[in-house]
């Protein structure tokens, strides 16, 4: 269900990442149940082996390795659904405190049993929180991540204003894009919500796909009428000042 010990070693080297044995097996026991489960539950379109490795797990694993963190670090991961790219960096750094967040009731059941299985393998710490981002940014969870990530959820317009409340000052938001976004379709948006753009990285995945990866530091307290309604949010308007 995942191209061998061997290959995937080589492929996460191409981007100076090492791979384990256990975070090999910990990947394989992932991709087997996902591929079980999608068969009942629709969570991906990826289930060839060879790019379940690179567009889910070597895609979700990336980031980290271009900013500085510390063991005990808190990560937030919103929109997650099968896990991505939350769950591919927990593994590959249990010592972060992870939280997934997901609106949909059916891939949060998924990933409480998926991360029961990986606990065989690796000691995740892990948190698991059913709900719209926009609607659990009011209470414990502001402002308390050092870092929050997001992949393939919403334009960054918008996506920005379901990820800059949970972060700390000083934290780090990780947006995960393709090739079709520009940091500035967002950018008036990052910045009324205390953000600013830390640095742009661009990076072809193995075989081709190019990824962007905008690192947004927080830098002043996200205003208290963000985030607004999901229908605010998405209504394309600028925001009022
Ligand atoms: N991040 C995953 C899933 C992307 S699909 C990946 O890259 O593979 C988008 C997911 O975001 C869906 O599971 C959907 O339920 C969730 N989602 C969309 N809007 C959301 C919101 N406002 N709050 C929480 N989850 C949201």
């Amino acid at each position: 269900m995942l191209p061998s010990f061997e290959t995937a070693q080589k492929i996460f080297a191409e981007f100076e990442i090492n791979l384990t044995e256990t975070e090999y097996a910990a990947f394989l026991t992932y991709a087997e149940f996902m591929v079980e489960y999608n068969k009942k539950v629709n969570l991906t379109a990826i289930t060839e082996p060879h790019d379940i490795l690179v567009k889910h797990f070597l895609d979700s694993v990336i980031p980290l390795t271009y900013i500085e963190f510390e063991p005990g670090f808190t990560l937030l991961d919103i929109g997650t659904g099968a896990g991505f790219p939350g769950v591919p960096m927990a593994i590959m750094h249990p010592e972060l405190s992870l939280t997934l967040m997901d609106a949909n009731g059916k891939k949060i059941t998924f990933l409480t049993e998926l991360c029961e299985k990986l606990r065989d393998t690796i000691p995740l710490n892990v948190k698991i929180v059913k709900g719209r981002a926009e609607d659990c940014a009011r209470g414990e969870l502001r402002a308390a991540f050092d870092i929050v990530t997001a992949r393939a959820v919403a334009p960054l317009s918008q996506l920005a204003e379901y990820a800059m409340p949970y972060a700390k000052i000083g934290g780090t938001f990780l947006a995960l894009k393709g090739a079709s976004e520009s940091y500035e379709q967002g950018a008036a948006m990052v910045e009324e919500l205390g953000g600013d753009l830390a640095d742009f990285v661009e990076y072809n995945l193995s075989g081709g796909d190019l990824r962007r990866l905008f690192i947004i530091e927080k830098i002043d307290i996200t205003p208290k009428k963000y985030p607004r309604s999901n229908a605010q949010i998405t209504a394309r308007k600028a925001p009022r000042r």
